[in-house]
């Protein structure tokens, strides 16, 4: 095409380009921040359990085992429970890093939800148990709900949002599972009557290294990332995950699935 005016045009794609670079080296920094927070966040909650760890064992070599054994077992607990937390961080971070680095391979398939819940339950169930928490899930016999995604991912999905309500549900309380058919999606939540997340904390929850003042004073295990891995694992789909919570009476988190009609 001719121009009107040669010059107009060449400044404009001067402009386009100064354009181009500022958003890429916005980009660079944004990324840059992102990288420091999260190394000195890891680096923090690495410190915290071998720190406590350190100090335990220390005190039982000198002379905590001869001197008091039942205090000297305690502490041996508490240094197990540290090293626990340790263990979990380094599974989760593993977990993370494969699904930040954009690389998430997603096996999609379709499969019956409620197969796949049941599925997760049973392998709960002696952590239910040890809870005294009863995890209720009554679908209708004979009503498989298909979806497609990949059965795995989701599996964990279901895994770390029922573990969840396990870790942070009342002790003789119920965990309840339901699957609500959208007209394209379905919905499946997952209720606990524990102690809730407060209103503020609400929107935080899903991001990395997040617990909240509660979950870390309990001492309840935990990394801070099975949320984050959730939230990754369910947008990858394309779907959504939501949580809403009252304090004291308790917390459901729901996400969607695609939907498919048993003859596709
Ligand atoms: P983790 O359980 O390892 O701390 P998550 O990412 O799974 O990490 O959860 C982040 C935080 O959100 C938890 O530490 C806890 O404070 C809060 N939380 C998660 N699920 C629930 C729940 N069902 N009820 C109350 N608080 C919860």
């Amino acid at each position: 095409h001719v121009s009107e005016d040669p010059i107009t045009d060449a400044e404009n794609e001067v402009k386009a380009w100064a354009k181009d670079k500022k958003n890429e080296i916005e980009q660079l920094k944004s990324q840059e921040k992102f990288r420091r927070e999260f190394l000195s966040n890891i680096s923090h909650e690495f410190k915290t359990p071998l720190f406590a760890t350190q100090g335990y064992i220390e005190t039982l070599q000198d002379g905590l085992i001869e001197e008091d054994m039942e205090m000297a077992k305690n502490f041996l607990d508490k240094a197990a429970r540290n090293l626990d937390r340790l263990n979990y961080l380094i599974q989760d971070l593993d977990e993370i890093s494969k699904l930040e680095s954009g690389k998430m391979v997603l096996n999609i398939e379709k499969f019956d939800i409620v197969d796949l819940i049941k599925d997760t339950t049973y392998s709960l169930e002696d952590k239910a148990k040890q809870h005294n928490i009863k995890i209720e899930f009554k679908p209708k016999a004979g009503t498989p709900h298909w979806v497609k995604a990949d059965r795995n991912k989701i599996h964990q999905v279901l895994y770390n949002l029922i573990d969840n309500s396990l870790k942070y549900g009342k002790e003789g309380g119920t965990t309840k599972i339901k699957i609500f058919p959208l007209f394209e999606q379905v919905l499946i939540e997952i209720t606990d009557d524990g102690y809730g997340i407060e209103e503020k904390n609400l929107s935080r929850v899903f991001e990395r290294f997040f617990r909240t003042d509660k979950s870390r004073s309990r001492d309840i295990g935990g990394s801070g990332l099975g949320l984050a891995i959730v939230k990754h694992i369910v947008e990858a789909h394309q779907q959504n995950v939501n949580v809403r919570s009252t304090e004291g009476i308790g917390t459901t988190f729901g996400f969607t699935l695609q939907k498919v009609q048993s003859g596709n």
